[in-house]
């Protein structure tokens, strides 16, 4: 029996694993993937306080790295389920199960798709979803990015590094992402914007050879032809799992405050699957704190 089990090992969870070996918790971290979460793929990493500049995949690193010297274990399995017990919880994967006495979700979240016929067919035939880890295949290339939140920026500059061209496709004029980043991106001469835009077809059999992009605000649809698509359009909550153990809200978050609590005692949620207005790499550190001591409290207190 550990004392706690945390599922996910992105920024939340590694934060938790530091924070809940140093309350003297056992602690087993699952992972169904590469640890690091989310934040591997950014190529830089420069609003983290304290840090002027770092590699997401850097960062990530030292997380795991500062985690295991701290004596927390590690399995690579994916969580399918967790049983709530009156006096613990069964953690079951898809190679085991584990016993803990509480349980912090930090599962984060994954990209969402545009939703649009022959996206699935596509994919890694011109379509991605990661620019640092597809955007030296577009080297010398024309591609477009679509969103306006902190990864589409991002990509959009790193692409622009890279590709002959980069248009970048957003629905609305303002930007979700950091202004200073928008006012760079204004400075590379092979960017452009397509704002008030949105991207209503995809055309190519084998490889994608060019996006239908509709304004929005004059309804006509145009081709661009292009060789790559970046779909950096938000996250999808990851907490399948967790329905019926947890109330989520209507977007599949967990339901959780501040304090990390959800509605089930000695259940946890930290990080970008939970109910939160700031989605950061700051915020789900600060998360992964908060839910381990809040668990080293229940944990004293059963
Ligand atoms: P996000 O902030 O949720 O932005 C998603 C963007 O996609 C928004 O601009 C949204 O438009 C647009 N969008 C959503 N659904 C769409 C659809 N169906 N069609 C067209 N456009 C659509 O997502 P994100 O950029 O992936 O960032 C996720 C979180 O991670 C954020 O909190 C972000 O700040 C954070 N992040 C931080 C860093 C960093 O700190 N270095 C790097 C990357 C991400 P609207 O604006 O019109 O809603």
């Amino acid at each position: 029996m550990y004392d706690l089990v945390i599922i996910g090992a992105g920024t939340a969870g590694l934060s938790a694993a530091i924070y809940a070996m140093r309350a003297g918790l056992s602690t087993l971290v699952l992972e169904g993937a590469m640890y690091g979460g989310q934040i591997i793929v950014s190529p830089t990493v420069e609003n983290y306080p304290g840090i002027a500049s770092v590699s997401g995949a850097q960062f990530a690193q030292s997380l795991y790295e500062q985690a295991e010297a701290l004596g927390a274990q590690f399995a690579f399995e994916t969580a399918i389920s967790v049983e709530n017990h009156p006096t613990h919880k069964t953690v079951h994967t898809d190679a085991s199960q584990y016993d803990a006495k509480a349980v912090i979700l930090a599962t984060g979240a994954k990209n969402r798709p545009l939703g649009l016929e022959g996206e699935q067919r596509l994919t890694g035939r011109g379509i991605s979803y990661c620019a640092t880890c597809d955007g030296s295949f577009f080297k010398g290339k024309d591609v477009a990015v679509q969103g306006g939140g902190n990864t589409a920026l991002e990509d959009a500059e790193v692409l622009a590094g890279i590709c002959k061209s980069v248009t970048l496709i957003h629905r609305r004029d303002e930007f979700r992402g950091e202004q200073h980043q928008v006012e760079r991106l204004r400075k590379l001469p092979n960017l452009q914007f397509r704002l008030h835009s949105t991207i209503t077809a995809l055309q190519g059999d084998n490889a994608l050879q060019a996006v239908v992009i509709k304004d929005l605000q004059t309804g006509q649809e145009e081709p661009l032809a292009v060789d790559g698509l970046f779909v950096a359009i938000g996250q999808i909550p990851q907490n399948e799992a967790f329905r019926g153990l947890v109330e989520l809200d209507e977007r599949g978050y967990v339901v959780a405050g501040e304090d990390c609590r959800t509605s089930t005692p000695g259940v946890f949620a930290a990080g970008d699957g939970r109910t939160k207005t700031v989605r950061q790499l700051v915020t789900a550190a600060s998360d992964g704190a908060t839910a381990a001591l809040a668990a080293a409290e229940y944990i004293r207190s059963v």
